[in-house]
C-alpha cells in the first residue's frame, strides 16, 4: 500500500509510503483519495492525520512523470478531496514537504512539523510553477508578500520560519505522530473551524501591483533570461484577480506550456546532472567517510583565505600556515574584512562573525598542524613549492590525514609522489572567490584512496559546495574546457571583434559575465603566468594570441589596476570600453599579419562554445571526466553558465551533435590543428547519438 491506513482512537492515520522520498506518484495520489474517502465514511473516525513514512513527509511530485501523459487522478483532485473532508485533516511534516508535498499539506486543514522539517515550492528551479494550488493557497494562508518571495525564489524555509510565517500551526519536539494526533484531538475538543484555504479570501494589500512589478524586475535581474519566475508571478497575479478555481485553471494552462519548454527541459536536466555527479561507479556507501574535525590551510593568499572561510562557515576549526608572519597578518586581515562586509550587508550577525573568525587560527609552524584531519595547500602555483610543502606535510601530519592541493593545473600525481602516502593525496580545486563559488573540482589521483575521494565528496556537501570528481590532466576538466573557450575569444579579438562585442554575446546568452570581463576580475597577470608555465610545452607552430601579453606588459592587470581589457572608474567594477585597448588590439592584429574583418555574433557564439564542447568531448574520451553532465555541472557552478541552458555539453545536444561536428570541421579547415575534432564528437555525430545518450 502506498498510503497505509490505520486508526488510533478516533483518529485515522494515513501514512504515505513510497520510498525513498514519498514522491507523489499516481499510486500515492489514488491512495490518498481512497484513504480520505474511507476515513470520511467511517463513523468511528472523527479526524485524520496525514504523515509520511520514514524521514520525510512528501518530497514532491514524481519528476520522472514530467513530460509523460498525466495519469489520473491528478494531484489537484487528491488535494481537493483532502480539503473537502468534513473531518479535520492534519498534515504531520518531517523532513521535507516540497512542491506537490507542500501543496498536499496546504490542502490539509492544519499543519504540524518537526523542528528539522523544511517546506517550499521549488518548481521555478526546474522551469515550472507550482501547479496543484500552491500559488493560490499559500498567499491566502500567509499573505501576499512572503508567499510571493517563496514562490518566485523557490527556496525552502525551515520549520521555525514556517511557523513564524504561519505555514505550520505548530512545531513539535518528540514523536511527530503522537503530537499530530494530540493536535487533532485538540481541534476536535475545541471545535476549531476547518480552514479550507481555497475558500478563504486572498487579502492583498492595496499596493499589490507595485509589489508584483518589483518582483518582476528583481526576477528579471536575478534569473536573467529565465522564464519560470516571471510566469510564477503571472500565476500569483491571477490568484489575486481571479476566483480560486479560475486562477488554478490558468496556472495549469501555463504549466502545460512550461513542461515541454526548452528551458524546463534544460533545468530538469541540470537537476538530475547535479544528483548524478555525486555518484561514482566504484564508490558506494560502504566506503568509509573520515570525520573532519580540524583543518589546516597552507598559504593565506587569495585562495587560502577563502578556503579557510569555507571551513569556518561550516563550523570546522582551521589553522593557517604561511611563509611569513606578515603574509599571515595580511591574509587574516582580509578574512576579517570579508566577514565585516557580510555583516554590513546584513548577511550574518556580528556575533556570527566573531564566532567564525575565532575558528580561524595561526598555525605555529608545521609541527602545529600535525593533528589536522585535512590539510589544503594553496601556496604558489609552482611544482617545486608544492613538492616541498607536501614533503613537510608527509613528515608532520598524522597517519590518516587527508592531504589536498588547490592547484589549478599541476600534476596531482607528481605532487602525491613527493609523499610516502600518495593514497592520502587529492586535488581539491576551489574556484575564486573560494568562499562564494559553489564548484569544488575533486581531482582524483592515480593512487588516491576511495576513502579520501568519498571524504572529499562529503566535505563538499558539508561546506555547501557541489563536488564533481575528475581525473588528472593539465587544467583538469573545468579550466581545460574553459581554456578552449577563452582561447577562441582571444583569437576573435585578433581577427576583428572587440572585447565588448564578445562579452555582450555571452551576456545576452545568459552568462553572468563575458570572458574579457572575467579576465579582468581574475587578473591579466594571473593569466600571463599560466601562459608562461605552458610556453615550454606549446608547439612552435601552434597559433597563439599575444594580445593579452601586451596588456600585461603595460601593467594592465585588470580590475586591480583599474585597467585591463576595459577601464574602470575609481571604486567601480563596471567595465567600460577603452579606446586605448582598441589601439592595442588593432596594433596586435597588424603585427600578427591579420586583416581584421567584421565578425558576426553567431560566429562568436559558435567559435567559443564549440571549442569548449570539442575539448569537453576530448576530456570525456580520455576518461578524465566521467560523464558529459559532470562537465555541465562544472560550468554551471564554476563559470556561471545559464542553468536554463543546461551546460555546454547539453547545449551541444540541443543544437545537434552532428551540426556541432560539422562546424568544428569547418573551423578546422579555416583555423587549423587546434580545431581537430574530438573522436568522440565524430563518433556521436556519425551515429546520430548525443552526449546525454552516447
Ligand atoms: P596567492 O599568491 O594569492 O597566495 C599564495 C599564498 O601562499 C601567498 O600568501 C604566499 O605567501 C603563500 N605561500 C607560498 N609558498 C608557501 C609555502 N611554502 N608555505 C606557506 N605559504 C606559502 O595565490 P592564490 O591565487 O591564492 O593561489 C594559490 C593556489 O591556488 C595556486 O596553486 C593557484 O593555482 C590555485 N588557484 C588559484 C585560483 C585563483 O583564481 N587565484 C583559483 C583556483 C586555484
Amino acid at each position: 500500500m502506498t498510503v497505509a491506513y490505520s486508526q488510533q482512537g478516533a483518529i485515522a492515520v494515513l501514512t504515505v509510503d513510497n520510498p525513498p522520498v514519498n514522491a507523489l506518484s499516481v499510486a500515492v495520489r489514488q491512495g490518498i483519495i481512497e484513504a480520505i474517502e474511507r476515513a470520511v465514511a467511517d463513523k468511528a473516525v472523527a479526524a485524520i492525520v496525514l504523515i509520511g513514512k520514514g524521514k520525510t513527509f512528501i518530497a514532491g511530485a514524481d519528476i520522472r512523470e514530467f513530460g509523460k501523459p498525466a495519469q489520473p487522478p491528478r494531484l489537484t483532485a487528491a488535494i481537493a478531496a483532502i480539503e473537502a473532508s468534513p473531518k479535520p485533516v492534519v498534515a504531520a511534516i518531517d523532513g521535507v514537504a516540497l512542491g506537490g508535498g507542500l501543496e498536499v499539506a496546504l490542502g490539509c486543514h492544519f499543519r504540524i512539523a518537526t523542528p528539522r522539517a523544511q517546506v517550499g515550492l521549488p518548481e521555478v528551479k526546474i522551469g515550472l510553477v507550482p501547479g496543484a494550488g500552491g500559488v493560490e493557497r499559500l498567499p491566502r494562508l500567509i499573505g501576499l508578500d512572503p508567499a510571493l518571495k517563496m514562490i518566485v525564489s523557490g527556496d525552502p524555509v525551515r520549520a521555525d520560519r514556517a511557523a513564524s510565517l504561519g505555514i505550520v500551526d505548530a512545531v513539535a519536539d518528540g514523536d511527530l505522530l503522537a503530537a499530530a494526533i494530540a493536535f487533532a484531538e485538540r481541534v476536535l475538543k475545541d471545535k476549531t473551524p476547518l480552514r479550507r484555504l481555497s475558500e478563504m479570501p486572498l487579502n492583498a494589500s492595496a499596493d499589490w501591483r507595485t509589489l508584483l512589478a518589483n518582483a518582476r524586475s528583481t526576477a528579471a535581474r536575478q534569473n536573467r533570461g529565465q522564464i519560470s519566475p516571471l510566469r510564477a508571478i503571472d500565476c500569483v497575479e491571477n490568484a489575486i484577480t481571479l476566483p480560486f478555481d479560475k486562477a488554478l485553471g490558468e496556472t495549469q494552462r501555463i504549466i502545460g506550456e512550461l513542461i515541454p519548454s526548452e528551458q524546463s527541459k534544460a533545468l530538469r536536466y541540470a537537476f538530475f546532472a547535479e544528483r548524478e555527479a555525486a555518484k561514482l561507479p566504484d564508490i558506494d556507501r560502504s566506503v568509509e567517510v573520515k570525520p573532519l574535525r580540524l583543518a589546516a590551510v597552507i598559504g593565506a593568499g587569495t585562495m587560502g583565505a577563502g578556503i579557510a572561510m569555507c571551513f569556518a562557515d561550516a563550523g570546522i576549526p582551521v589553522q593557517i600556515l604561511e611563509n611569513s608572519a606578515a603574509a599571515l597578518d595580511q591574509g587574516l586581515a582580509r578574512i576579517d574584512s570579508l566577514y565585516q562586509e557580510m555583516v554590513q550587508k546584513g548577511r550574518i550577525k556580528a556575533e556570527e562573525k566573531t564566532k567564525r573568525v575565532g575558528l580561524i587560527t595561526r598555525a605555529s609552524g608545521y609541527d602545529g598542524i600535525g593533528d589536522a584531519d585535512i590539510v589544503i595547500e594553496a601556496a604558489f602555483e609552482d611544482m617545486a613549492v608544492k613538492k616541498e610543502v607536501f614533503q613537510r606535510l608527509d613528515r608532520v601530519c598524522k597517519a590518516d590525514a587527508m592531504l589536498a592541493s588547490n592547484t589549478s593545473t599541476l600534476d596531482v600525481d607528481e605532487i602525491a609522489r613527493a609523499t610516502k602516502r600518495p593514497e592520502s593525496v587529492i586535488g581539491l580545486h576551489f574556484f575564486s572567490p573560494a568562499n562564494v563559488m559553489r564548484l569544488l573540482e575533486i581531482v582524483r589521483g592515480a593512487k588516491t584512496s576511495k576513502a579520501v575521494v568519498a571524504t572529499s565528496q562529503a566535505l563538499a556537501k558539508r561546506i555547501g559546495k557541489v563536488g564533481v570528481v575528475c581525473g588528472v590532466c593539465h587544467g583538469f576538466v573545468a579550466n581545460r574546457s574553459r581554456g578552449a573557450f577563452t582561447r577562441e575569444a582571444n583569437f576573435l579579438v585578433d581577427e576583428g571583434a572587440l572585447p565588448q562585442q564578445v562579452d555582450k554575446v555571452f551576456y545576452d546568452f545568459g552568462m553572468a559575465m563575458g570572458p574579457f570581463a572575467v579576465a579582468d576580475v581574475a587578473g591579466i597577470d594571473v593569466g600571463w603566468r599560466v601562459r608562461r608555465s605552458l610556453d615550454a610545452t606549446r608547439p612552435n607552430d601552434m597559433r597563439y594570441s599575444p594580445t593579452a601579453d601586451r596588456l600585461y606588459e603595460l601593467g594592465r592587470y585588470g580590475q586591480k589596476t583599474q585597467k585591463g581589457w576595459y577601464r574602470y572608474e575609481p571604486g567601480s567594477r563596471t567595465p567600460l570600453p577603452d579606446p586605448d585597448v582598441e589601439t592595442i588590439i588593432l596594433k596586435s592584429s597588424r603585427e600578427q599579419g591579420i586583416t581584421r574583418r567584421a565578425i558576426s555574433n553567431e560566429e562568436i557564439l559558435a567559435r567559443c562554445l564549440y571549442a569548449a564542447i570539442n575539448e569537453g568531448a576530448k576530456i570525456l574520451d580520455e576518461g578524465i571526466a566521467l560523464r558529459a553532465s559532470d562537465i555541465d555541472v562544472m560550468w554551471l557552478y564554476g563559470f556561471g553558465f545559464p542553468r536554463w541552458r543546461g551546460g555546454p555539453m547539453y547545449y551541444a545536444d540541443s543544437v545537434g551533435v552532428a551540426r556541432v561536428f560539422e562546424s568544428v570541421r569547418d573551423f578546422q579547415r579555416q583555423h587549423g590543428a587546434l580545431w581537430t575534432p574530438s573522436p568522440l564528437l565524430q563518433r556521436l555525430a556519425e551515429s546520430g547519438k548525443s552526449f546525454a545518450a552516447p
